[in-house]
């Protein structure tokens, strides 16, 4: 089910419409308009939607994770603890706390205290809704990767049109039907469809874009909205490196590790954005790493993982596909599982595009140019890639695009610093996987190839305003103009001059200390 290109245009200009009477809201009507308003903007509406919201997902929830499991085989416990909980609960937090994200309750904003010269002045800053945004959301947590950015642009007082996935198709038809009836019609709209849908949506100029998904389509939908000088947010994936620092791990730890690992690795069978992508760990450790993996799955799944109800299959055939062929190609050994289902065990539909969790160990001189260490995974295979020092993963780590996640496992505060200091990566985990996406009060986004831009909640919100100053300047304040004015005098100018006396300190002087600073060291000047 697509919508018609025909309708796109319609749409588009609904929201606008919707948005351009919401401008005007505020204004006491004139004898001479019939312009009544329209409510987007103020604090009550955009509360009732995300209360709405909070409410769509609650009393639909059985038939959200019914369409999950028909789209992808997802687990309903993977729906309900990552989807479905988290949007209740930040749609719900979301409303209660808008008022502070917004500033300055209904007159929404924050006075600004100017002093010297221009303390007689007023400044404000204002958090003011960007326009008609569009949302573009992927397949693999579809419920929350659609929500979550909605709750920012309705936070924010932004018609939406979303564009969900259609390799999930049964949700996204699902999603169609519901959002009119919890939501308003006239602000926040569903456009189904592939290729010809969102490329006829991308030539309409949006106020902002918010894009999860992978970097090659982020590149044309970026190079698209550049046409119309679009911002974006775009929430990108890659390869995330677990470091294991199996030297400073403690009795019974690196069993608690791998537990860790695996399970952030297992859960929609690897297709999570922060799956731990590759682990790198000194030979030492590599023996006992996997037996504590192996012990970490066989409890996880004692029928085996394919046998159970709780593990997650392959979103697509293509994706099926590539899978396999991916263990087919990799050079180095399947030490647990490797096995992938192929039609003959009765399993259906969705459900018969399993694959089991797959460590596999690389060999350390030519593991970099393993297809295992190419692209991000996106799958339940975990390459084991030996390494001599945590200062070598360190190295490998920075000579690659910056990760969305970096996780390390240690109980060493130096080599927790030197992780830190030496890295780059939208987020980093100590001692867990998955679970910084439960934080609600860091903000989660990536750097370089794995995107920018951050959510959620307050900093979703903060995706689609924008600050607009507001300064008042008395025009009691004119006797303090004179000199800005033409004709200049040497006394304008020597006032305006004194910039050019200022004193400039030197770092010491600013209190801090320097020693051996690139170019700056004591007297010398650069
Ligand atoms: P996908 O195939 O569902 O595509 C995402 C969206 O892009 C869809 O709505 C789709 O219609 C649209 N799209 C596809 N082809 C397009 C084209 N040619 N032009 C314009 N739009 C197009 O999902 P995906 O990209 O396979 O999602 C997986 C990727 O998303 C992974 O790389 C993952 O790491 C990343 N991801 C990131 C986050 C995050 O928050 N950082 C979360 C989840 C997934």
């Amino acid at each position: 089910m697509s919508t018609p290109l025909s309708e796109i245009n319609e749409i588009h200009a609904a929201l606008s419409s919707t948005f351009l009477t919401s401008l005007s809201a505020h204004i006491e009507p004139s004898p001479s308009t019939t312009s009544t308003g329209y409510p987007l903007l103020s604090l009550a509406y955009r509360q009732h939607q995300l209360l709405q919201l909070a409410r769509l997902v609650q009393e639909n929830a059985d038939a959200l994770c019914n369409s999950l499991w028909i789209d992808e085989g997802k687990p309903r416990q993977e729906v309900v603890m990552a989807e479905i909980g988290a949007v209740i609960g930040r749609a719900l937090r979301g409303a209660k706390e808008l008022e502070s994200w917004v500033g300055g309750g209904e007159e929404i904003g924050e006075d600004v205290k100017l002093d010297g010269w221009q303390e007689g002045w007023k400044a404000r800053v204002e958090k003011k809704a960007k326009g008609v945004v569009l949302i573009i959301s992927p397949w693999n947590y579809p419920i929350i990767l659609t929500f979550q950015p909605l709750c920012g642009a309705i936070a924010a007082g932004c018609p939406a049109l979303i564009k969900p996935s259609e390799v999930v198709p049964t949700f996204s038809k699902l999603l169609a039907e519901l959002v009119p009836k919890y939501l308003d019609p006239a602000a926040y709209r569903v456009a189904l469809g592939g290729i010809p849908e969102i490329t006829k949506i991308l030539e309409l100029k949006w106020a902002h874009i918010f894009y999860t998904g992978n970097g090659r389509v982020a590149r044309i939908i970026s190079a698209a909205a550049a046409k119309h000088l679009t911002p974006m947010t775009l929430e990108l994936g890659g390869k995330s490196p677990v470091i294991i620092d199996g030297a400073n791990l403690g009795e019974g730890v690196l069993e608690v590790a791998a537990r860790r690992v695996v399970w952030g690795k297992v859960n929609n069978a690897g297709q999570i954005c922060v799956a731990p992508d590759y682990v790198l760990i000194e030979p030492a450790y590599i023996p006992a790493f996997i037996e504590a993996c192996r012990t970490a799955l066989e409890s996880f799944f004692p029928e085996g993982a394919l046998n159970s109800a709780d593990y997650g299959r392959i979103v697509s055939e293509a994706h099926f596909a590539r899978v396999k062929g991916l263990l087919r190609d990799t050079k180095g050994k399947v030490v647990i599982g490797g096995g992938a289902l192929d039609g003959s065990e009765g399993q259906e539909g969705a459900r018969a595009r399993g694959v089991e969790p797959t460590v596999v160990v690389l060999d350390e001189a030519t593991a970099a140019d393993d297809v295992l260490l190419q692209d991000e995974l996106f799958a339940p295979i975990l390459p084991i890639f030996p390494v001599a020092s945590v200062a070598a993963a360190l190295e490998y780590v920075r000579a690659h695009e910056h990760p969305l996640v970096i996780y390390a496992f240690t109980e060493s505060e130096s080599v927790n610093r030197e992780v830190k200091a030496g890295t780059m990566s939208g987020n980093v985990v100590f001692n867990d996987t998955f679970n910084q996406l439960s934080v609600d009060d860091i903000p989660f986004g990536g750097v370089g190839e794995s995107g920018y831009g951050r959510q959620p909640l307050k900093w979703t919100f903060e995706e689609f305003v924008y600050l607009r100053s507001v300064v008042e300047v008395p025009f009691s304040e004119e006797p303090k103009f004179g000199g800005r004015y033409p004709p200049s005098s040497k006394e304008t100018l020597d006032f305006f001059e004194g910039c050019l006396k200022i004193p400039i300190p030197s770092v010491e002087e600013l209190g801090r200390k320097v020693n051996g600073v690139n170019g700056v060291n004591g007297d010398t000047k650069v």
